[in-house]
């Protein structure tokens, strides 16, 4: 049996060599980490969900013109994607304040942002992934003026574009992480979509019922993570409505009923 070249194992992925130069497989792993890796677990069948629903919003995005690395999916945890040189930034767009934002600043968690936030933070686990402003990113040449530009107004499409898609399917997006690396065509490179989009990178709340439908339920400890990954993948049409399983630990029964419509009316 031939062994494939792992080229890099994260928290949540591992990347192989491609079959053919310039591209790489991406496989999702159920395994999950918070708080730069100070908590530890799985999430079962988190890889699979994963898998599907960046497949679907690197898909979307594709569609709207937003150049990304995904090729195809491959399998149930894999998909092909291409080669890039990831630039060294998480770039976090904000909606409404929760998380790091809402601790850093004291702003509630819930609180509407007047105007959509982007942050940048340089990925360096030895640091915890610091917050940093522009003027770092180009002092320490992390990415150039051009490339920055590229990555705010991709960001922004990128956010404007998810929001509608989530809140059609009554999810309000709160926050995301995103990111982006360099795709060469000889000396030239551009900037592309890299990494994944999926509920481990966003906040994702029921519009009706505040729901936390994202990785928070693991951070915070609040239980039934599987299912609520598995509740995202099934709104955004993804899995039939047996697959969601029986084991539901929390009421989404309102917005689920909304979503079928009003039910028909009495003669
Ligand atoms: P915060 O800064 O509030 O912790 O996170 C803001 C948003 O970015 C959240 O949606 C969070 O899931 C995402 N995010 C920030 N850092 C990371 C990270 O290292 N890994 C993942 N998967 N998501 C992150």
């Amino acid at each position: 049996m031939s062994r494939r070249t792992k080229i890099y194992e994260g928290k949540a992925k591992i990347l192989y060599e491609g079959p053919e130069p310039g591209t790489l497989i991406q496989y999702f792993k159920d395994d999950a980490t918070a708080f730069n890796a100070e908590k530890k677990g799985t999430i079962n069948g988190k890889g699979v969900i994963n898998n599907r629903i960046s497949e679907h919003v690197f898909t979307r995005l594709g569609h709207i013109g937003i150049p990304t690395h995904f090729i195809r999916r491959l399998n149930m945890r894999e998909q092909l994607i291409r080669q890039v040189e990831i630039i060294p930034l998480e770039v976090v767009l904000r909606n409404v304040a929760a998380g790091s934002l809402s601790k850093r600043l004291g702003i509630e968690e819930g609180e509407p942002l007047p105007h959509t936030l982007i942050e940048y933070y340089y990925k360096d686990d030895a640091l915890g992934d610091p917050l940093v402003a522009e003027e770092h990113i180009a002092c320490f040449n992390w990415c150039s003026n051009e490339e920055m530009h590229d990555i705010s107004s991709m960001a922004i499409r990128i956010n404007d574009f998810l929001c509608g898609m989530f809140a059609a399917i009554d999810i309000r997006l709160v926050d995301f992480k995103l990111e982006f690396g360099r795709l060469y065509d000889g000396d030239y490179s551009r900037v592309i979509l890299a990494d994944e989009i999926s509920p481990d990178g966003c906040r994702l709340w029921d519009m009706a019922t505040g729901e936390k439908l994202d990785k928070d339920r693991f951070r915070r400890d609040l239980g039934g993570e599987e299912e609520a990954y598995r509740e995202v993948a099934r709104r955004l049409g993804l899995l039939n409505n047996e697959d969601t399983g029986p084991g539901e630990v929390f009421d989404l029964s309102h917005a689920r009923s909304r979503l079928r419509g009003p039910p028909p009316l009495k003669k």
